[in-house]
């Protein structure tokens, strides 16, 4: 068992003390938030932005929560972990209800998980494969139910790739657990923020430097048919950094590897997490 540094509502052990209760929402109705905070070579990226989307991810599903005191426990585990790189994971649930209810108790407390793992950032080429986006209409909010992207990850994974691109009705979505981004010569490509994608860290980060250099980019709707036509593709999370698309099983492409786009991207959020 994983004897990683961790915390279970506000007690800090190692992963394999902490007992929790089979009534807790987090297992029962997977009623629960989370965030994947990185941090490489002891610095921690973007950890303002995680913060404050775990907050706007507890908010729209009203769980309440000190935020000041998450902070302070992701800040611990990082700095009291013995790693200099890695993540942590923390997840918030609304907390352990007497029975199990659909509707909850009204003053129930919510419940805090957060543990850290070891992890070294390098760069990935991926192999994936489109598929139907399965999810539920609010897949803005970082929820831990994510039957969808499972089904879906693991139907790609016994083809062989290490990822999907979903789409609804032909509109691109997002990866499983990333964003998209692709590109022709001129102009590289992401679809826009909705209820349907999550708003990636690494995402905005992208945007940011890109905007800063005077790169070109488009935020829209963007169609299978798009991607056919990309001369370079990859995703993003902040786990993966930017990672190039090398195939996609089930569609004809033109992908260039090491486009001079995603080059330039991928040396942008190389300097982020390595300088
Ligand atoms: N979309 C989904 C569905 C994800 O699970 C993730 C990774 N958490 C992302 C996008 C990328 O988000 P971030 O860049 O904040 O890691």
């Amino acid at each position: 068992m994983n004897n990683s540094y961790a915390v279970y509502n506000g007690k800090f052990s190692s992963l394999q003390d902490i007992k929790i209760s089979p009534l807790s929402r987090a297992y029962t109705f997977s009623d629960s938030v989370y965030e994947v905070i990185p941090f490489c070579k002891s610095k921690i990226i973007a950890f303002d932005s995680h913060i404050s989307r775990l907050k706007k991810s507890c908010k729209a599903i009203h769980i309440s929560t000190d935020i000041q005191k998450v902070s302070k426990e992701v800040l611990e585990l990082i700095n009291n972990c013995g790693h200099d790189s890695g993540y942590v994971y923390f997840q918030i649930s609304r907390g352990i209800d007497p029975i199990r209810s659909h509707m909850f108790e009204d003053n129930i407390e919510a419940e805090t998980f957060g543990y850290v793992n070891e992890f070294f950032f390098r760069p990935q080429n991926l192999k994936v494969m489109i598929c139907d986006d399965l999810r539920w209409q609010r897949c803005d909010i970082k929820s831990t139910s994510l039957l969808g992207n499972i089904i879906s990850m693991n139907s790609a994974k016994s083809e062989g790739c290490d990822e999907v691109i979903m789409h609804k009705n032909n509109i691109l979505t997002e990866g499983g657990a990333s964003n998209i981004f692709f590109s022709d010569d001129e102009c590289i490509y992401t679809p826009e923020l909705s209820k349907n994608i999550l708003p990636g860290i690494t995402r905005d980060i992208l945007l940011q430097e890109l905007s800063k250099l005077g790169i070109g980019f488009k935020e829209g709707v963007y169609k299978i048919n798009d991607l056919k036509c990309a001369k370079s593709a990859w995703l993003t999370s902040s786990t993966k950094g930017v990672a190039e698309i090398t195939e996609i099983i089930n569609l004809d492409t033109n992908l260039t590897k090491d486009h001079f786009l995603f080059k330039k991207c991928s040396e942008i959020m190389s300097d982020i997490y390595f300088s």
